[in-house]
């Protein structure tokens, strides 16, 4: 609905038309291979590992991203997550589905928002994105975390968000062999893990994780 309230121009660069206009749209910027095979970070050269995940407890087995989580992206996701914009999560699923290779599974899930400001936002980006690639890629889509309250990230250094969110989320039902984990943005990985873990300990044996949007070290 808020769509309708708001002007239609690019949210990259202001002109009118499209919510993300086709020059903007090819100007994202990708994430390129080589790959960290476990986290997706872009490496020299493949690697089974790489600094960033070394060492860490990750109880997914890939992450793997369309573009780079820089200034136009942030600026996009976040009027994304503010208004509500559905235009956009075709846009970030076309352009995943562009970048990112289908994992061996048969459903997708979402990462779960916060009870409350979901329903402020009566929206939810991971949710849309993963519907929008769930028909893309011809699988079924079905919630299967939930989030427990008291868990937010926002403020906090690295090493709170990793302790806060290690249990941050639970599983609702049982949960296939493979699935796939779908989030807007992988930024330390932390939550992609957390949710992870709840689906593992619900029975997932494997899952694989795919956003829009990467983090990457500078
Ligand atoms: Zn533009
Ligand atoms: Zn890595």
């Amino acid at each position: 609905m808020l769509d309708l309230l708001l002007p239609q121009r690019c949210l990259v660069c202001g002109r009118g038309g499209a919510q993300l206009c086709p020059g903007c749209r090819d100007g994202l910027s990708r994430i390129e291979p080589p790959l960290c095979e476990r986290c997706g970070a872009p490496t020299a050269w493949p690697v089974r590992r790489c600094r960033e995940c070394a060492g860490r407890r990750l109880a997914f087995a890939t992450a793997r991203a369309a573009v780079a989580y820089d200034d136009d992206v942030r600026r996009l996701v976040r009027d994304w997550k503010e208004h509500g914009l559905r235009g956009l999560a075709e846009d970030a699923a076309a352009l995943v589905a562009e970048r990112v290779l289908r994992p061996d599974a048969a459903l997708l899930t979402f990462v779960a928002a916060d009870v409350d400001r979901a329903l402020w936002r009566g929206h939810h980006p991971a949710e849309r994105l993963a519907r929008a690639l769930a028909a893309r890629w011809g699988l079924a889509c079905e919630p299967l975390l939930a989030r427990r309250p008291g868990a937010r990230q926002r403020g906090r250094t690295l090493r709170e968000r990793r302790r806060n969110v290690a249990h941050a989320f639970h599983a609702t039902g049982a949960a296939p062999t493979r699935v796939i984990l779908v989030d807007d943005v992988y930024t330390t990985g932390a939550t992609a893990a957390a949710a992870a873990s709840a689906l593992r300990a619900a029975g997932a044996r494997r899952v694989d994780v795919v956003t829009f949007a990467r983090a990457l070290r500078a």
